[in-house]
């Protein structure tokens, strides 16, 4: 019962904690994170737009178009100028009417619309809007894949006569991924619309190649790349332990911003508590059981031991003889061995006990039952029967040894030092031989005659039974009526 109440509260409260965790993970921890990174990647953002919106709105640039892109070295400068500003690593700008495509180097090349590289500026023609943000790899900076802003130039009219802007390193993005990696030991990366990785914090450099590919988040591959601008919450198995996955898409980039946390980490830590709560239940249960054990052990000694034992001798009380004396009736019976029994009653107890006191006759009692030990057998019984009278039985006895025995017992007792003050100690015995189907009772009212025939003789002696009377040769009983 108390391993199983151990058991079922540490268990519990381990599956508890382990759902709450779960629970915290996926509904709160991720979610916030993933949250936290959009707004800053937003916010981030913000400022290259508004640089892209003042330069497509710049009255020399859109003039300059407008009359023939004449002097490119003055866009060249222009462009020089606004990377140089704000820290841009291109800036760029797109004639409608040349197809140009001007950077702060001169003109890279010109824009085709069969080109893969250029479908950005068509697209940008058609949009709603006045710009769009795409990630690219930049012709001009040695192809590193970089955030564009792309803004639409209009004449004063309103008509599309280009595109400019101005290209970012990913540095800022990978920058908050880093940071929010380090202070939320979170796994936080981006992949494209094909499930290609495309930027992850510094310590996930490993980390490459689709997600339709690697082990454990291909599982959910599909689902992540189902996901939507809210954050949605999946998991996978992985090396034995669950990975809480928080998926968005995320428009400015066009890439799915991915937030993961292993949960082995703080489920590792309850697993513990768990562990050692079982260790700590086990020895409790362990050391209370022993403790139980051993008290009700000695308890049960002790019982038996008041229940079968007389204190004051330490010989076996009449209730427990009574038991031993019909196992012992019954043996001899069934397999027709001798057994005998000696009763002796201590001569003149009573003057002992008046002249010296009781506590003197108490000392004489338990040497008494030293002395009839050593002179019996170990197989044989000691009971002490009343007062200060003791039962003997010898199994496997004839009468004649157990007179011998009986004997030396009295001679023992009578030639015995005893501690002063008494001086001398006698007893009168009675000898019985058990005779086949005869009741305990019999058995022992025989061995009480023969003792009581010893004392009448004089004490200080032994007594055999009288020899049974064979009723066949008494003459019948007759009754004379008057
Ligand atoms: P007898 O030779 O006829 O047996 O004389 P007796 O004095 O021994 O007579 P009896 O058997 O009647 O007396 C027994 C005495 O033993 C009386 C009783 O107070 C005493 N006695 C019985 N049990 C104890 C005991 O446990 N301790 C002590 N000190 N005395 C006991
Ligand atoms: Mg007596
Ligand atoms: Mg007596």
């Amino acid at each position: 019962m108390l391993i199983a109440g151990f058991l079922a509260t540490s268990l519990s409260s381990y599956y508890t904690s382990r759902e709450s965790i779960r629970l915290r993970i996926s509904s709160k921890g991720l979610p916030l994170t993933s949250d936290n990174i959009y707004s800053e990647i937003q916010h981030d953002l913000l400022r290259p737009v508004l640089i892209a919106a003042q330069m497509a709105n710049d009255t020399f640039l859109r003039n300059w178009v407008l009359e023939g892109e004449r002097r490119p070295e003055q866009i060249k400068q222009f462009l020089q100028e606004v990377k140089s500003r704000y820290g841009a690593v291109s800036a760029f700008l797109v004639s409608e009417n040349s197809r140009h495509y001007y950077y702060a180097g001169g003109v890279l090349k010109d824009v085709a619309e069969g080109e893969a590289r250029d479908k950005w500026y068509f697209r940008l023609r058609g949009i709603a809007g006045d710009y769009e943000t795409n990630v690219d790899p930049d012709l001009a900076n040695r192809d590193a894949i970089t955030i564009f802003i792309n803004h639409k130039v209009l004449d004063f009219k309103g008509n599309f006569i280009g595109a400019t802007g101005i290209g970012l390193t990913l540095d800022a993005v990978s920058h908050i991924v880093d940071n929010y990696q380090q202070r939320f030991n979170r796994r936080i990366y981006f992949v494209d619309r094909s499930g290609q990785i495309v930027l992850a914090s510094k310590s996930l450099y490993l980390l490459r190649g689709s997600i339709r590919e690697l082990p454990g988040i291909r599982e959910v591959a599909d689902k992540v790349m189902a996901a939507g601008n809210e954050p949605e919450a999946m998991h996978y198995p992985f090396r034995g332990s669950t990975i809480w996955l928080n998926a968005r898409f995320i428009p400015e980039l066009g890439w799915y911003l991915l937030v993961e946390e292993d949960e082995s980490g703080e489920i590792s830590a309850i697993r513990n508590a768990l562990l050692l709560n079982i260790l700590i239940s086990t020895c409790i249960t362990v050391v209370v059981l022993a403790i139980t054990l051993y008290a009700i052990n000695r308890f049960q000694r002790r019982l038996e031991r008041l229940a079968n034992y007389d204190v004051l001798t330490g010989l076996l009380n009449r209730q427990a003889f009574e038991l031993l004396i019909q196992q012992s009736i019954n043996t001899a019976q069934r397999y027709q061995r001798p057994l005998a029994a000696i009763l002796f009653d201590l001569d003149h107890f009573k003057t002992i006990n008046d002249t010296h006191g009781h506590l003197v006759g108490d000392e004489v009692l338990r040497q008494i039952a030293s002395v009839t030990r050593s002179v019996l057998r170990e197989s044989d019984a000691i009971c002490r029967w009343g007062g200060e009278e003791f039962l003997i039985l010898l199994s496997e006895c004839s009468q004649a040894q157990a007179l011998l025995t009986a004997e030396k017992l009295r001679a023992t007792i009578e030639l015995h030092d005893f501690t002063a003050p008494v001086k001398l100690v006698t007893i009168s015995a009675g000898v019985v031989q058990y005779r086949q189907r005869e009741t305990a009772i019999s058995f022992f009212a025989r061995a009480d005659e023969a003792l009581y025939r010893a004392k009448a003789n004089g004490r200080n002696q032994v007594e055999l039974e009288s020899q049974p009377t064979d009723r066949s040769s008494e003459p019948p009983k007759t009754t004379i009526n008057a």
